[in-house]
């Protein structure tokens, strides 16, 4: 098996945890991450660091969603609204005609 540099292992330590390397390079660096204690504590690290940014997404995805709940209720509660005012207005426009009828 031919050896890499550590280098070369950082570089492609990101490529490696998200699944993009080939199966011979996925191999090259398990090999070496055994072997180099350095490059497994920066895999760590940045595994960690992954898995943060996953959760705080997700936290980020769930206070949109329970924004966009809230906001549901406004824009139905703004319909609503209009809706009442129109039918007010046609009670309105209705009654007056009503009363032109009847009074004229
Ligand atoms: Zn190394």
């Amino acid at each position: 098996m031919e050896k890499i540099s550590c280098e070369v292992v950082r570089d492609l330590l990101e490529s490696y945890q998200e699944e993009l390397v080939t199966d011979t390079t996925n191999k090259i660096i398990e090999q070496h991450l055994k072997k180099c204690e350095e490059c497994r504590k920066i895999e760590r690290k940045m595994q960690l660091q992954m898995e943060l940014q996953r959760e705080q997404r997700q936290k980020r995805e769930k206070t949109f969603c329970k924004k966009l709940i809230s906001y549901r209720y406004e824009i139905l509660g703004f319909f609503t609204g209009v809706v009442a005012i129109l039918g007010i207005f046609l009670l309105v426009v209705v009654v007056q005609e009503l009363a032109m009828e009847l009074f004229w």
